[in-house]
This record gives C-alpha cells, sequence and structure tokens, in this order.
C-alpha cells in the first residue's frame, strides 16, 4: 500500500492536491479537518464541542482524533491501494500513534510530503478560501493562531519522519499543475 502524509500549514495546498494524488493514484483520502467538520455539521453535543475548538485555531484533543481516524482505518477494504493523511499527524504525539496503530495492523508509512509556502501566501490563499468557503477558521486572527500552531506543533512531525528516512519536502509554489508534477515526481519512485 501507498501511504501518503500530507503535511504543510494551512493553505499549503494539503486538500487540493490530496485530490489530485486521489484521482492518479486511486487512494482512500482521509482528511481529519474534513471529518471533524462534518462532525460539526451534524449539530451534535461533541460537534459543538469541537466547533469552539476548531474555531479558535486550536488542535482537538489527540484522543478524539486518533479514534477517529482507528475507526476509519478499520473500515479499509480488501482493495485499498493506500491512504491519503490529509492534515493528520498534527503533532508528534499523534505521528507515534499513527505509527503504532499502522504496524498493529501490518502496514506503514510510505513519505511524508511536506508542502512548503511562502507565509505571506499562506495568508493570501486562507483569506481568499475564507471569502469563497465560508469557513469559519479562515478569518485574520484564527489564521494567526492556526499558523503558530503549525510552527510549534507541526513541524516537528516533519523531523520525526525525517529521521526514518520518510521525509520529502515539496515546493509548494507555482501553479496546481507544477506543483503537481513534484508531487508526481516523487511518488512515482514508490
Ligand atoms: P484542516 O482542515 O486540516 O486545516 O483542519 C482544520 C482544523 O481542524 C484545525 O485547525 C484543527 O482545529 C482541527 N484539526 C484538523 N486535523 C486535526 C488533527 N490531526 N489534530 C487536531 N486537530 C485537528
Amino acid at each position: 500500500m501507498l501511504n501518503i502524509i500530507m503535511c504543510g500549514a494551512p493553505g499549503s495546498g494539503k486538500g487540493t492536491q490530496s485530490d489530485r494524488i486521489v484521482e492518479k493514484y486511486q487512494l482512500t483520502h482521509l482528511s481529519t479537518g474534513d471529518l471533524l467538520r462534518k462532525e460539526i455539521a451534524s449539530g451534535s453535543e461533541i460537534g459543538s464541542q469541537l466547533n469552539a475548538i476548531v474555531s479558535r485555531g486550536d488542535l482537538v484533543p489527540d484522543e478524539i482524533i486518533i479514534d477517529m481516524l482507528a475507526s476509519h482505518i478499520d473500515a479499509l477494504g480488501a482493495n485499498c491501494k493506500g491512504v491519503i493523511f490529509d492534515g493528520f499527524p498534527r503533532n508528534v504525539a499523534q505521528a507515534e500513534a499513527l505509527e503504532k496503530m499502522l504496524a498493529e495492523r501490518g502496514l506503514s508509512t510510505s513519505v511524508l510530503l511536506d508542502m512548503q509556502v511562502e507565509q505571506d501566501e499562506l495568508i493570501a490563499r486562507l483569506l481568499n478560501r475564507g471569502k469563497l468557503s465560508g469557513r469559519s477558521d479562515d478569518n485574520m486572527e484564527t489564521i494567526q493562531q492556526r499558523l503558530l500552531v503549525y510552527e510549534q506543533k507541526t513541524k516537528p512531525v516533519s523531523d520525526f519522519y525525517n529521521s526514518l528516512g520518510k521525509y520529502q519536502a515539496i515546493n509548494g509554489m507555482g501553479t496546481m499543475d507544477e506543483i503537481f508534477a513534484r508531487i508526481d515526481e516523487v511518488l512515482k519512485a514508490f
């Protein structure tokens, strides 16, 4: 199985490029942000608690995310060609939990793709997306907090996978086609 982690700051194009990878490589896309937004939209009790955290730009507690993901991994069919983990792991504890979860199922991560985009470009993309999607966390105040959380908690995830020899930086500036071509070049090797 080709199991990819899409890592990068908010607005770095993880979701957009994941869709393209899924199309070409027929992988299963697991986006923890999408799963959380679905739970929030359902109007459940837990959804409203999650909404408060996501709207602040903070991370949802690890246990909630890890349980949510484990149930989706267990639901993968025998024909699954691989998974794209989009927006997960967001910290080193989640990375360790993912590796344990995969190892227990005889699986492993193939590579972490680190989408690298300049800060001004990230902010411009997120503000633009906020206008189009109406996402509650794509406003200036929450964006600043999300970028801070990324620097402090998520960046060390790249070091963790680098130490496992499973790290690949991707230049995330340019057109969607240019960026996908760079990703495709890396994935061809697997
Ligand atoms: P995303 O769609 O990946 O940008 O995620 C949007 C928001 O959902 C984040 O700012 C967090 O509040 C929450 N979130 C998504 N993935 C995770 C995760 N793996 N761990 C904790 N919180 C998460």
